[in-house]
C-alpha cells in the first residue's frame, strides 16, 4: 500500500483504520497542509469509544484529529498571507463569517461551524489536509509544531480566563487537573492570577500541577460538595474569587459554586452529564455567575504570542509521543488516562 495521504479514520465506534486517501488540493482560499503534529483530545477518544458526543453522531467514516500543526505545501487560489514552506498552527473550527454570531465575533456560536473531527467534517490526522487559509497561524521558527498543536486546549484556557475574569491579582479555583485543567492553571497563572488552586480524584495529576506552578491542590475523596469546598477554604483562606471548572463531573460542579466567593464567577468548562442538580439558590443569593463556555473565539493569536515570547511553556504537557502508524496505540495510551498530552507525529517515521 502506497502511504502518501495515510489518514487515521473512524469508521464506527471502536472501528479506526488507518488508510491511504487522495492528497486533497487546496479549493480557492485554502490552503494545503503537510501536517507534522496532532495531539489526541479526549474528544476524539469519545468519538473512538461511543461513537457519539451529545446529538453529534459519527455516521460515516470520519478523520480523527483538531489539535494540529504542519507546513503550507500548496496555497489556493487568491490566497495571499501564506506562503510553501510557513509553519502554521491550524485553528480547527471554520465558522460560515456572515451570521450574527460570526460578525459579532463570538464565532464559536456560529451555528454553521465546520470544526475538524466533529461529525461530519473531518480532522486533520493525516499526512496531507486542506484548510481555510484565514484559520492557519503561521508561527515563527522557535515555536515547535508540538506547540501549535497545543494552541487548541491552550485556547480554551485563554477564553475560558477571559470570559471569567482572570486578571492581576485574582485567586482562582481550579477544578480538575486533566489536559484542559492544567492549560487552564498555566493561562491564570500568565494572566497575572496570583494565587490558584487546583482539584483532582488523581494524585498524579495533582503532582504533575505542582510542577507547573499551582499553589494550592487538593485531593478530592468526598462526594460531599460542601465538605470539599470547604476544605478548599481553609487551604486558600477564603473562597476563590473565580473557579473554573475542568471536570466535567456532577460533584465537582456543586463544589464550584460553594467554593466561590460572593460576587464571583464560575466557568463551566467541563462537560459531563446533560443535566446536573446544582445548589442554583446559593449562587443565586449571593449573586455568583454561572457562564458557560464553548471552545474558543480569537484566541488563537493570544495563543501563539502568549508561546512564542515564553510566557507560558505548555511543552511540559506533552508525555507521550507516536507516529501515525501507531494511531491505535496513541488513542488506547490517551483512553487509559496514563501522561496528559499524547502527540501524534504525521510525517513519515
Ligand atoms: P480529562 O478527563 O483528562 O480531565 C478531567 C479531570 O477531572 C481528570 O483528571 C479527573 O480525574 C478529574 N476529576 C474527575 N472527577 C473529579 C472531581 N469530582 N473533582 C475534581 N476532579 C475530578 O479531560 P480534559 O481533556 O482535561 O477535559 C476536561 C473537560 O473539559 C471535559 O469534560 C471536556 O469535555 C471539557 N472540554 C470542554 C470544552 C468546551 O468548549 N467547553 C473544550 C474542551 C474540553
Ligand atoms: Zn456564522
Amino acid at each position: 500500500m502506497s502511504d502518501k495521504n495515510l489518514t487515521a479514520i473512524l469508521y464506527k465506534k471502536g472501528e479506526i483504520r488507518l488508510e491511504d486517501q487522495p492528497v486533497p488540493e487546496p479549493t480557492p482560499g485554502n490552503v494545503q497542509v503537510c501536517m507534522q503534529k496532532v495531539g489526541i483530545c479526549g474528544s476524539d477518544v469519545h468519538y473512538w469509544q461511543h461513537g457519539s458526543i451529545g446529538d453529534f453522531i459519527v455516521k460515516a467514516p470520519m478523520v480523527l484529529g483538531h489539535e494540529a500543526s504542519g507546513v503550507i505545501s500548496k496555497v489556493g487560489q487568491g490566497v495571499t498571507d501564506l506562503k510553501i514552506g510557513d509553519r502554521v498552527a491550524i485553528e480547527p473550527g471554520v465558522p460560515c463569517r456572515l451570521c450574527k454570531y460570526c460578525k459579532t465575533g463570538r464565532y464559536n456560536l456560529c451555528l454553521d461551524m465546520k470544526f475538524c473531527a466533529t461529525p461530519p467534517i473531518h480532522g486533520n490526522l493525516a499526512r496531507y489536509y486542506t484548510h481555510a487559509a484565514d484559520f492557519c497561524f503561521k508561527m515563527p521558527d522557535h515555536v515547535s509544531f508540538e506547540e501549535g498543536a497545543l494552541f487548541e486546549p491552550l485556547s480554551v484556557a485563554i477564553h475560558a480566563c477571559r470570559r471569567a475574569g482572570v486578571t492581576l491579582g485574582s485567586k482562582v479555583l481550579i477544578c480538575g487537573a486533566g489536559p484542559i485543567g492544567l492549560v487552564n492553571l498555566l493561562t491564570a497563572k500568565a494572566t497575572g492570577a496570583s494565587e490558584v488552586c487546583i482539584t483532582d480524584i488523581d494524585q498524579k495529576r495533582l503532582d504533575i500541577a505542582k510542577e507547573l506552578g499551582a499553589d494550592y491542590t487538593l485531593l478530592v475523596k468526598s462526594r460531599d460538595a460542601k465538605e470539599v469546598a470547604e476544605q478548599l477554604e481553609d487551604m486558600m483562606g477564603e473562597k476563590a474569587e473565580i473557579t473554573i471548572e475542568c471536570s466535567g463531573a456532577a460533584p465537582s460542579v456543586q463544589t464550584a459554586i460553594y467554593a466561590t466567593q460572593s460576587g464571583g464567577c464560575v466557568m463551566l468548562v467541563g462537560l459531563g452529564q446533560a443535566e446536573v442538580t446544582l445548589p442554583i439558590v446559593n449562587a443565586a443569593v449571593r449573586e455568583v455567575d454561572i457562564r458557560g463556555l464553548f471552545r474558543y473565539a480569537n484566541c488563537y493569536p493570544t495563543a501563539l504570542s502568549m508561546v512564542a515570547s515564553g510566557k507560558v511553556d505548555v511543552k511540559p504537557l506533552i508525555t507521550h509521543r507516536f507516529n501515525l502508524e501507531e494511531t491505535l496505540q496513541a488513542f488506547e495510551t490517551t483512553a487509559r488516562g496514563e501522561g496528559i498530552k499524547v502527540m501524534i507525529n504525521c510525517g513519515r517515521s
